[in-house]
């Protein structure tokens, strides 16, 4: 639990039966708005004793199924379908939203890298240490929607920590296998977000966390927000807040993961960035990955860009223009399960 009592508060009631929208108030004073707030939308559905499932979206703002389906989710459940509680917050960051950013203009906070968060620190902060000390307590489950955002293409992915707990990990990878992304990626942890995430702060609270990606592009992926939906509703019936939902049965789930640093490729020069190849294709070591094209002129040849070792493609960068050390493609490869 991290020090310091929030200073944000919700103008929900989320021990109310019944369903109730409304926002979480970020105080936040500057020159045209000494005494403001920002406002972050939440709605809690509640009905009597059970679990509590935190559904989280636009933890980055340029990244949109899951805001789309939380939205969806959020008007069409009645309380009377619920058994215990359901809280959406479809647009965590709203600043980041709001601008369609990854990052909060506010403070260039990139909130799933800020966790557990500051009490006292900047607006992204404050929203993580919101999450960490007032709803990851409430919390038996926590399902957070991504997807590639303006920067990268995803191939539908469910993501879990491995936190070396057995139980733990076999619990999660159930949760995993029902959600029914077509690809679920275990991690140990070590990846770009390390301690810092929701999904990292969830398993510190002992909650279970399933983090989805589900497009990308700064666009909105049909498919991907039908596999969240699908999938949300899916894990809320088996963990009986939604006992009656109508589901389809999970469709297979891979089981994969990052094996090592040289699973991601990134740019080695500026230019222009031609992928040889897309999501979800299988590669081998040699494959051609693609090319960066200079800019300054046809006399200077591209470079061409080879893959290290097999995988499956889980993303790719999706703008072309491309500056060293930018990922162009993160390979996973498939787990073999006792
Ligand atoms: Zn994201």
């Amino acid at each position: 639990m991290p020090a310091g009592e929030t200073h944000m508060w919700t103008t929900l009631d989320l021990e109310r039966d019944g369903k109730q929208h409304g926002f979480v108030r970020l105080p936040f004073s500057s020159d045209l708005s000494a005494y403001g707030t920002i406002p972050i939308p939440i709605a809690c559905i509640r009905n009597g004793d059970g679990p509590t499932a935190l559904l989280v979206a636009g933890s980055h703002g340029d990244e949109y199924e899951g805001q789309i389906a939380l939205g969806k989710l959020a008007r069409r459940i009645e309380p009377g379908e619920v058994r215990g509680r359901i809280v959406v917050l479809p647009a965590l960051n709203y600043p980041a939203v709001a601008a369609g950013r990854r990052l909060s203009p506010l403070d260039e906070g990139n909130l799933n890298r800020l966790f557990p968060g500051k009490a006292n620190g900047t607006p992204t902060q404050m929203i993580a240490h919101y999450v960490v000390s007032v709803l990851l307590p409430l919390s038996d489950l926590v399902i957070d929607l991504h997807s590639g955002g303006r920067s990268l293409a995803y191939y539908p992915c469910c993501l879990i920590r491995d936190g070396g707990i057995a139980t733990e990990t076999a619990r999660l990878v159930e949760l995993m296998q029902i959600f029914g992304a077509p690809v679920g990626s275990i991690s140990d942890g070590a990846g770009g977000g390390a301690s810092t995430t929701l999904s990292a702060a969830a398993q510190a609270c002992g909650v279970p966390a399933l983090t989805a990606e589900l497009g990308g592009g700064g666009s909105f992926s049909p498919k991907g927000e039908a596999i969240a939906t699908q999938g949300l509703c899916r894990v809320l019936r088996h963990v009986g807040i939604l006992p009656n939902a109508q589901t389809e049965p999970p469709p297979p789930v891979r089981l994969m993961r990052v094996e090592g640093r040289d699973a991601f490729v990134y740019a080695p020069c500026r230019g222009i960035f031609e992928p040889c190849v897309e999501i979800g294709d299988s590669v081998h070591p040699g494959q051609c990955a693609g090319a960066i094209h200079p800019i300054d002129g046809p006399h200077r040849p591209p470079q061409a860009i080879n893959f290290t070792r097999p995988g499956l493609v889980a993303c790719r960068r999706f703008p072309a223009l491309t500056n060293p050390g930018d990922c162009l493609f993160k390979l996973l490869s498939d787990v073999e399960r006792t």
